[in-house]
């Protein structure tokens, strides 16, 4: 059996619908962020927190675990500039108690969504594992502290883990079932996509005046389901005993800048966007593209999906949504 935690989110959400095709799933999920919906049928849903001794003991106690995969964590650059008490509380410490119950439990298998955040502002082009962490924000400090006692865990208590760095994630599942929904929302491709569906007035740019070719910030944009992939490989590869820690970088290894982004949204949808030029939001660097070479050298993985195909995924989801989400 394998424990899902977070599966009721956007990316976790994902990965369960691929995980329980070929695994038993318990996924525990305290439903703040995430929703009931998205949670596969096939999966058994404890509600409860991460951060709780008593609902961890329970699963474990219950269930014969084989390994652990984290998802649940707040996210936002912007928010945990301006409240990094929640930041600190809800991704370092309710991780730690998790990591100190699977100990006590003696579960040493652990897939950690981490972040290209932790790289803070890189002075290379492209990112490599190697490239050197310094973030810039609460968010990455917070996911780069976990990464750091992961370490630790390892060499102390033989912790096996797999550390997954993921850029921007974004678009759905294929059959629109489940995708991207937040409240309130901030990321860049559902805002685009709301607004295109007339549920905004218009798009904000958040800073212009960036060193990049045309101004705005540029991302590396990775689908939902390719992160999915990506997960059940590092998985097998802890469950093999092929791996006793490894981490990687998970993206598309092509960078986008905003106004790129909104070009290829209003292209797939046919429609027109009025966008906005605004001030840069705190915590942004002007540029996070990933190389995923060593994800692929090791594991085969790549990412199969375009900026185009992501964003196709993410409109029908988008205009499915109102049906699914009632
Ligand atoms: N962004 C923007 N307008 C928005 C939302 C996001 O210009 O309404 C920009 C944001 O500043 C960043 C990029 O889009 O440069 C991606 O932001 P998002 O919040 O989607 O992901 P992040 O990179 O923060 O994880």
């Amino acid at each position: 059996m394998i424990l899902v935690i977070g599966g009721a989110g956007y990316i976790g959400s994902h990965l369960v619908k691929e995980l329980v095709k070929t695994n038993e799933v318990v996924v525990l999920d305290n439903l703040s962020t995430g929703h009931r919906w998205a949670i596969d049928e096939r999966a058994t849903f404890v509600e409860g927190n991460l951060g709780n001794e008593t609902d961890l003991d329970h699963i474990f106690s219950t269930y014969d675990i084989q390994a652990v995969m984290h998802f649940a964590a707040n996210s936002l650059v912007g928010e945990s500039v301006v409240d990094p008490l929640k930041y600190y509380e809800n991704n370092v410490s309710a991780t730690l108690t998790l990591l100190k119950t699977m100990v006590k439990h003696h579960v040493k298998k652990f897939i950690f969504s981490s972040t290209a955040a932790t790289y803070g502002i890189p002075t290379v082009d492209i990112i490599t594992e190697d490239t050197a962490t310094h973030p810039i924000n609460p968010y990455g400090r917070s996911k780069l502290m976990i990464e750091q006692i992961l370490a630790d865990f390892a060499h102390a208590y033989e912790l096996e883990y797999v550390i997954l760095r993921y850029f921007n994630a974004a678009g759905a599942y294929e059959t629109a079932e489940i995708g991207e929904r937040h409240d309130p929302e901030t990321h860049l491709i559902p805002i685009i996509l709301q607004h295109l569906l007339g549920e905004r007035e218009h798009i904000s740019v958040f800073g212009s005046d960036y060193d990049t070719e045309d101004g705005t910030c540029i991302r590396d944009y990775i689908h939902v389901t390719d992160l999915a992939h990506a997960h059940l490989l590092a998985l097998q590869v802890l469950l093999d005993g092929k791996k006793k820690t490894a981490t990687y970088n998970l993206g598309n290894g092509l960078g986008y800048s905003v106004k790129e982004v909104i070009k290829t949204c209003e292209r797939v949808t046919g429609k027109k966007a009025n966008v906005i030029m605004a001030n840069r939001r705190a915590g942004d660097p002007a540029r996070l593209v990933a190389s995923s070479d060593k994800i692929y050298q090791e594991l085969g993985w790549k990412a199969q999906f375009s900026l185009e195909q992501i964003i196709q995924s993410a409109w029908k989801w988008h205009q499915n949504s109102v049906k699914v989400t009632k």
